[in-house]
């Protein structure tokens, strides 16, 4: 199956009284390894989206397909346990514990696994290696640039192999540069066969990506293809 399948779905939020369309009607699927971005004025239905993907909530109307399973309709506990074993996070603003070493971080989706102290802490270690972070697994975050603690992070969200790694932001917080940097992190783990969903309200953020999903008030509005020689290096 895809990592995600999204069919007919809808998202109404009520406020004041008032029905919110975030999402309407929208079908989209992510194929296993695919790279895709979302882009969208503020108020499109991104976060919806993102949540929907991501667990988080649950839809309307519609259908959304984790790996092959009906995450629709489970309960609050249903689509943690789903969160936990196939949703990788990535946020603007890192959301790493302070007190918490980059290996400690990066092995706490594990804790929650029940994978033992020893297997955890080698995990870790392996991921901080692949995003060369190697020499700064015994810092915490307040001892890490920007650009590293999203390492940090990015090897967190593939602590559990996620069928797929949500990135909401992922450089917002960061210089160009380093920006630049984290990006070629997510080329690595798509080339690697990661299935990554990025939102951006950047253009050559999201240029990135394999295709570039549009979403205004709450619809697909276009679903365009990057050309591989025109994605952004
Ligand atoms: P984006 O991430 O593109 O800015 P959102 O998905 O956050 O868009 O929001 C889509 C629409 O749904 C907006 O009109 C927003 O105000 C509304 N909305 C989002 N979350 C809620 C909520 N919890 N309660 C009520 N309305 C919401
Ligand atoms: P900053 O926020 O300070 O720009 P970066 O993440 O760009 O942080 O990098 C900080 C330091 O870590 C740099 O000196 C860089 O050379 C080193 N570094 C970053 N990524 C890697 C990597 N994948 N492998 C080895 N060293 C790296």
């Amino acid at each position: 199956p895809p990592a995600v399948s999204l069919s007919g779905v809808g998202k109404r939020y009520e406020r004041g009284g008032e029905v919110v369309r975030a999402l309407d009607d929208v079908s989209l699927d992510l194929p296993r390894g695919s790279y895709t971005a979302v882009m969208g004025p503020s108020g499109s239905g991104k976060s919806t989206l993102m949540n929907l993907v991501g667990c988080l909530d649950t839809p309307s109307a519609g259908t959304v397909l984790v790996d092959g399973e009906d995450v629709s309709a489970l309960s609050d506990d249903g689509r943690a346990r789903i969160r936990g074993q196939k949703v990788g996070f990535v946020f603007q603003t890192f959301n790493l514990m302070p007190r918490l070493t980059a290996r400690e971080n990066v092995a706490l989706p594990l804790v929650f696994r029940g994978v033992d102290r020893a297997d955890r802490l080698e995990r870790a270690d392996e991921l901080l290696a692949r995003v060369g972070l190697t020499d700064r697994t015994d810092h915490r975050p307040n001892e890490l640039s920007g650009g590293q603690r999203q390492r940090v992070a990015i090897a967190r969200a593939l602590a559990n192999d996620p069928a797929i790694v949500l990135a909401d932001e992922p450089t917002g917080n960061l210089d160009a540069e380093t920006g630049r940097a984290i990006l070629g992190e997510f080329e690595r783990l798509h080339e690697a066969g990661t299935t990554v969903l990025l939102v951006s309200h950047e253009r050559h953020v999201a240029e990135h990506a394999e295709r570039i999903v549009q979403l205004r008030d709450g619809e697909i509005e276009g679903i365009e293809e990057i050309e591989e020689r025109r994605r952004a290096a």
